[in-house]
């Protein structure tokens, strides 16, 4: 039994003693407001049906509807979807979008489904959920192993059975059908845009930066390329298969034809392989968890040598190891702000659908960079105000929104 969310509320008693808030106030948030658990019957190719357990968590909706991603993969559990959908109370307040936190998820693993299965399957979660979905009640969008085609699907069944077209009922969907230009590599160009915002900040240059990257899906690939094509050097990145290293630096834009052809990076020329294990512990500079929760603990913590983390991942740190990488003044930018990219430009996309008038990608660009850029710089001046590491910052403004909304609205 994993103790996911048990962890990721660790923090909301630790800021009430710092901030004074009331503690009352706060246990509206170790709570989620809603869980719905839905046993999915999938007709397989072969004939045979099968039934996957799927979790829809409305965490809190004082701020805005329920928002946050939709994952497959075979370790979901209600404990892990519920500490996401926690984060993303958080990180919506974090970056001042009008959203409130949810999360869902499939018990699956998606690489053994063929892709009409997979359609079954996302449209058997549609019809499981429509009651409690919708672009005014919860926005579902892509997490690991979704992606815009499955966002596709799931728009298209709901608007069947709502029997108009509601695109704002989802995010993260291809372009052709209402999606938001940007919206696929969002999570890593917002993450991209804070971490330049860091360097400029602690005055580090370019040439002395290495890279490593755990993760090459949409947030991780995304990140990588940003960096490459902004010359940075990324030394190491990583897949669920293993990871590649050259302390020369990688070119990235061969090693994503590489995983085309071979559906993974490792193998690659010119990089010897290293697990992925191993490759969180090199001596470089930066780390970019890209992949999945929990990978730095307290038996890895201090293996680790980068100095600055950035959490492209939802709980790649656990609550121990954060506390250790601050002693050691490691800069960690926590997920609620380095990852929101992703639910920053998914609103925009909402905005879009609900209005029908489409922005172009540099209005996109724009806005997301001005909008987290601002959400950066009052996470640095809270860290300063209280001498706290850039978590706890993010989660003092987020509680605050909060419970200022809980206090306006009344209980
Ligand atoms: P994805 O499915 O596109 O990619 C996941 C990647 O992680 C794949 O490359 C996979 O091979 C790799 N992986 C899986 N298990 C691994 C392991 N044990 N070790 C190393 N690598 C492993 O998913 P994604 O959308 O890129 O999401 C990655 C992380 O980013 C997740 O924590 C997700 O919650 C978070 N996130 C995603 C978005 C988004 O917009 N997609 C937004 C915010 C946060």
């Amino acid at each position: 039994m994993s103790n996911k969310f048990k962890n990721a509320l660790l923090i909301v008693d630790r800021i009430c003693k710092l901030t004074g808030i009331n503690f009352s106030e706060l246990e509206i948030l170790k709570k989620p407001q809603r869980i719905i658990e839905v046993s999915l019957p999938v007709l397989m190719d072969d004939g045979s049906l099968k039934i996957f357990q799927a979790y829809r968590v409305q965490y809190n909706n004082i701020r805005g509807p329920y928002k946050g991603g939709l994952r497959f993969h075979p370790q979901v559990d209600l404990d892990e979807v519920q500490a996401l959908a926690f984060w993303m109370t958080i990180k919506c307040a974090v970056v001042d979008i009008p959203f409130g936190g949810g999360k869902g998820g499939i018990i699956v693993d998606t690489k053994k489904l063929s892709q009409n299965e997979i359609e079954r399957l996302t449209r058997a979660y549609v019809r499981g959920f429509a009651d409690f979905i919708g672009p005014d009640i919860d926005i579902p969008a892509p997490d690991v192993y979704t992606n815009p085609q499955i966002m596709a699907w799931f728009m298209d069944e709901y608007s069947h059975i709502k029997g108009k077209n509601i695109p704002a009922c989802v995010t993260g969907k291809p372009v052709e059908i209402g999606g938001s230009l940007g919206r696929d590599i969002a999570t890593s160009q917002g993450g991209f845009y804070i971490f330049t915002n860091l360097l400029t900040k602690i005055k580090i240059k370019k040439q002395d930066i290495s890279i490593v990257v755990q993760g090459f899906g949409n947030v991780g690939l995304n990140f990588a390329k940003l960096a490459y094509a902004a010359s940075y050097k990324v030394v190491a990145v990583s897949d669920s298969q293993g990871g590649i290293y050259n302390h020369e630096g990688l070119d990235i834009e061969k090693i994503i034809l590489h995983k085309q052809k071979t559906n993974s990076v490792i193998n690659f020329d010119n990089a010897k392989n290293i697990t992925n294990e191993k490759l969180l512990e090199l001596p470089v500079s930066v780390l970019v968890p890209s992949a999945l929760e929990g990978v730095i603990d307290e038996h890895n913590v201090n293996k680790i040598k980068a100095s600055i983390i950035i959490e492209l991942a939802n709980g790649p740190i656990t609550s121990i190891a954060s506390d250790k990488l601050f002693k050691k003044n490691v800069i960690v930018v926590p997920d609620v702000l380095a990852n929101a990219g992703g639910v920053i430009v998914s609103y925009y996309e909402w905005l879009q659908n609900l209005q029908h008038f489409y922005w172009d990608i540099n209005k996109v660009n724009i806005s997301l960079q001005e909008q987290i850029n601002n959400a950066f710089y009052k996470v640095w001046q809270t860290k300063e105000k209280y001498n706290v590491d850039l978590r706890f910052a993010a989660y003092i403004i987020a509680i605050e929104k909060i419970v200022a909304c809980l206090k306006i609205r009344g209980i």
